[in-house]
């Protein structure tokens, strides 16, 4: 009782409401406003936001209204990233993933994944789907619910948990075998094991499932790059199967068409990273709308150190630009996937992604789609989020200059508002 009374004192000092939302009516006045679902520029309107979500697309500032002077900047949705984890502060290299999972204890990891959070969110991302959380039990869950009940400030959370692979297939390993180091992922062996997980991961929040595809890529006497599989047929179905049941998407790590194969032979929802595709694999994404994540980023910061040891991460880099043309003309959903976390939050722009899209072929439209209708689409959020229209969340960024002529101007988020907040810009709160 006490603790609620001391909230309510909080919040009506900050002039919002209990459910997180600023008071009253708020007016954006957008000086170009991207339609980023219609394509088109609206020039000098008015954003109409309360309790939290648009409410409507006005030609002036209705009477009351706290007003935001956007008029000489361009306004777009707040950005979705598609493939983060929260939970990882940068593993170019295995040994600085192990340091993370072996000398951080989980409170301390938890408590650099705020920080990670709000770097995401001032630079514009209002939404990620973090795709596992490198084994931090269900801290990704406590991070989403904290963001929603108003303890911290981050981007909205959609949260895969633990995510999957069998024994012998994930790290931590190569230590003394008497030793019982953490594992980054949940292991499951067999069609009812991996079914009791991914009950386990809904039970405790998940709202995907992630699995791993495949690993240890390597170069064929032909040239072409496959990778070891890692579950069966049988596994992947059955983790696919009760995913869906409880209406659950599944996301898999595929890195070559030895994990495509299986993974969409099994239906999963999207792809992550999908560096090599044969036709067969465009084709068949193309015509399930399974959802392509490329991780551009991530591969760029990890070629380097990785393909020290492993010249294969340089045949990737090159791979997965074929690819991303071939998926982008054979018709692949693409949704912006980083792979934040796999690089340091605070020394890489996640927003870099977005010019690595139109380097390799997209349209500036289609890239600033991947980041907004297309990932909402992925999330079942159409409407709700990456888009600003009535009855839309109030996730709204904007840029000094114009998207649309030069894509990196997404890399300087000038205004940043989440659910109505403002929490980078004019009227942002400390
Ligand atoms: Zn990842």
């Amino acid at each position: 009782m006490h603790r609620l009374s001391t909230l309510a004192c909080v919040f009506l000092a900050l002039g919002v409401t209990a459910a997180g939302a600023p008071a009253g009516v708020t007016a954006i006045k957008a000086g170009r406003l991207l339609d980023v679902g219609a394509e088109k520029v609206r020039e000098n309107v008015v954003i109409v936001v309360e309790g939290g979500r648009v409410k409507e697309i006005a030609s002036a500032v209705p009477a009351g209204a706290a007003v935001i002077d956007l008029s000489h900047q361009t306004v777009l949705p707040g950005l979705i990233d598609g493939h983060t984890h929260v939970l990882i502060q940068g593993d170019a290299t295995a040994e600085d993933y192990d340091a993370q999972l072996l000398k951080e204890s989980l409170p301390y990891r938890t408590l650099r994944a705020t920080g990670a959070m709000r770097i995401a969110l001032e630079h514009g991302f209002t939404t990620l789907r973090d795709i596992g959380n490198e084994g931090a039990g269900f801290a990704d869950v406590d991070l989403k619910r904290a963001v929603e009940a108003g303890v911290i400030v981050g981007p909205r959370l959609f949260v895969a948990t633990k995510a999957l692979a069998p024994t012998g297939a994930y790290g931590l390993s190569g230590y003394a075998w008497e030793l019982t180091v953490p594992k980054g992922v949940e292991m499951c062996d067999g069609a009812d094991a991996c079914r009791r997980a991914v009950r386990d991961q809904i039970a405790h929040g998940a709202d995907w499932i992630k699995v791993y595809a495949d690993r240890s890529y390597y170069k064929q006497a032909d040239g072409q790059i496959r990778s070891l599989p890692n579950f069966t047929l049988e596994e992947m179905t059955a983790i696919v199967d009760q995913a869906h049941r409880t209406r659950r998407k599944v996301a898999a790590h595929s890195m070559t068409p030895t994990g495509h194969a299986i993974a969409l032979a099994a239906g999963v929802d999207s792809i992550e990273h999908g560096d090599v595709f044969d036709d067969a694999t465009v084709r068949a994404m193309a015509e399930r709308a399974v959802y392509w994540c490329p991780t551009l980023t991530v591969l760029d910061f990890v070629a380097g150190p990785r393909s020290a040891t492993n010249p294969i991460w340089r045949d990737l880099q090159e791979a997965v630009k074929e690819s991303f043309r071939r998926a982008l003309k054979g018709g692949v959903p693409i949704v912006l996937g980083t792979d934040a976390g796999g690089f340091d939050w605070d020394k890489i722009n996640q927003a870099e992604e977005l010019r690595r899209y139109v380097d390799l072929g997209m349209t500036p439209w289609q890239a600033l789609r991947s980041a907004t209708v297309t990932a909402a689409a992925m999330l079942g959020q159409e409407g709700t989020l990456g888009t600003i229209a009535p009855g839309a969340r109030a996730d709204i960024i904007a840029v000094a200059g114009d998207p649309l002529r030069d894509i990196t101007a997404t890399e300087r988020v000038a205004f940043v508002m989440k659910d109505g907040v403002v929490v980078r810009g004019p009227g942002a709160k400390p």
